[in-house]
């Protein structure tokens, strides 16, 4: 509305006597749109503040001058190659809109919420829902500790592949959802390992389906274990050759046999973060293998305290990719 129109309705409003009803309505009114501006201008400041020193996302150029503002936010002109950026530019949330709702969204996401619950929550689309969970936790499962130390327990965890909401399966279809075409860890599951340090920082790994491979432990666990690292895992063979191969001391619980622990030397917690994760993930109903990577990082994210408030997710998703 521009305000000549503003100006004529506002007129016709002071033209009529208000009762109290009529202005406990405006008040109510009003307060929204307050609500609303308020929380596009706090979204906006949390965006800026963590694009703060950002490089040009096209040719990396750290050099660039302002150049107006569009949908609320600063543009920057890069000196190097001449085009426009913004503080979003380049990552999943480009061009998302109503930020009035990101960080009403990014709590609803820290609730677990489903993508229907989301929407009714927010009072948006439920497809503008489904976007919003992944690009939003496509952005923030970054965040993620560049090393693990101490005592580190690793193990997988599988999950039988899913093509959910995939136009063309490339499989015949399963009968009532869930059972493997052979017995055992094969082809159709998906493996997932996950790393912990005792009382400190997980890791999660996407291997590909099937039984781990050395390669993948390679891989996975080889940049990420710190020097002095004593890695605990099961009786499988990749993980003896891992640490021979990459010098880290190792023990193995012997599962098979039925050990469960030697004094300190357990699976426990690796253990309690996988069934932890897969009572969470009955909520959705079974998750799309290709998806697989963002609800094993945003368990994780769920998992870490540090996170555990919305602007804190939003400044880690726009600092990602
Ligand atoms: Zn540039």
């Amino acid at each position: 509305m521009d305000s000549l129109d503003f100006g004529t309705l506002f007129a016709a409003l002071r033209g009529i006597p208000l009762d109290h009803q009529d202005r406990l309505q405006l008040r109510a009114w009003l307060a929204t749109v307050d609500d609303a501006a308020d929380a596009v201008t706090n979204c906006i400041a949390l965006i800026e503040q963590a694009a703060i020193g950002k490089c040009c996302p096209r040719c990396g150029g750290a050099r660039s001058h302002r150049c107006g503002h569009a949908s609320g936010l600063q543009r920057w002109r890069c000196l190097a190659c001449g085009r426009s950026f913004n503080a979003l530019s380049g990552t999943r949330l480009a061009h998302l809109r109503k930020k009035e709702h990101w960080l009403d969204y990014l709590q609803c996401l820290l609730d677990s919420r489903t993508v229907r619950a989301s929407a009714d929550a927010v009072q948006v689309h439920r497809t503008t829902s489904f976007r919003w969970r992944h690009r939003m936790v496509g952005g923030f499962v970054h965040e993620r500790a560049a090393h693990l130390a101490g005592l580190v327990e690793a193990d997988e965890t599988y999950l039988l592949e899913s093509q959910k909401g995939s136009r063309q399966l490339t499989r015949p279809p399963r009968r009532r959802g869930g059972v493997a075409s052979h017995r055992g860890i094969g082809r159709d599951h998906d493996c997932l390992l996950i790393a912990c340090e005792r009382d400190g920082a997980a890791l999660d790994f996407h291997c590909g389906r099937g039984p781990v491979t050395g390669a993948a432990l390679d891989q996975c666990l080889g940049p990420v274990l710190a020097p002095g690292t004593l890695l605990i895992s099961d009786g499988a063979a990749a993980y003896r050759g891992f640490a021979r191969r990459h010098g880290v001391g190792h023990e193995a619980i012997n599962l098979r046999a039925g050990e469960r622990a030697r004094g300190a030397i357990h699976l426990n917690h690796v253990n309690g973060w996988h069934s932890r994760f897969k009572r969470w993930l009955v909520r959705f109903h079974g998750v799309a293998s290709r998806y697989l990577v963002h609800y094993s990082g945003w368990r994780r994210v769920l998992e870490t305290a540090s996170l555990a408030a919305p602007p804190r997710l939003l400044a880690a998703a726009v600092k990602a990719d």
